[in-house]
């Protein structure tokens, strides 16, 4: 993905910017659509997740879902619900389907932390979102840099969509 020309990055400040850049993002999204987080601990998955929850409008609170695999946070406003899956456990051969969620993913936006090969078997569209933190920084200072790249993988994904994703995630 690295020489993908379709990928968007953006660099963010502390906890509270990536918020509001998947707060953002959220408005370009729409029922159905997958979105897989890749990076290690403490990149910033989970808190990324809040911030599309504040602006999906979903009820909340958005944790790690890592002891549950999942979690279906309903629409507070009418809109799809935020299916938050952590599938760090599930085995290589795992389904999303096989976690018998309480919900239609055809309607629902769902993220998926540490579901890259997941995806990449399985969907033939997703937005692949990789944060990356410098390696000289190792803390949970709520302060911190990193960068995260958008690529917007899959028919979903037209020259149309991924122009609305790029005005979406501009920071003026
Ligand atoms: P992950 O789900 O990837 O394991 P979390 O979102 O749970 O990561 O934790 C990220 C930690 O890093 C939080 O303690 C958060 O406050 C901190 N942090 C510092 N700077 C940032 C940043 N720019 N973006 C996101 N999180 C940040
Ligand atoms: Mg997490």
């Amino acid at each position: 993905s690295a020489q993908d020309p379709a990928a968007l990055d953006v660099a963010t400040t502390d906890a509270a910017s990536t918020r509001d850049l998947a707060r953002r993002l959220a408005a370009v999204l729409r029922g159905g659509d997958l979105l897989v987080l890749d990076g290690p601990l403490g990149a910033g998955k989970t808190t990324f997740t809040q911030g599309l929850g504040e602006g999906l409008g979903v009820r909340g609170p958005v944790a790690s879902p890592t002891f549950v695999i999942a979690r279906v946070h309903p629409s507070l406003v009418g809109g799809p619900e935020l299916v938050h899956v952590d599938a760090y456990r599930l085995g290589g051969s795992a389904d999303l389907e096989d976690l018998d969620l309480d919900s239609d993913l055809d309607r629902a936006v769902t993220v998926v932390e540490w579901g890259r090969d997941l995806a990449e078997r399985l969907a033939d569209s997703y937005l692949l979102i990789e944060l990356r933190r410098p390696d000289a920084i190792t803390g949970d200072d709520p302060d911190e840099p990193r960068t995260l790249r958008l690529v917007p993988t899959g028919p979903r994904w037209d020259e149309a969509a991924r122009a609305a994703l790029a005005g979406a995630v501009q920071i003026s």
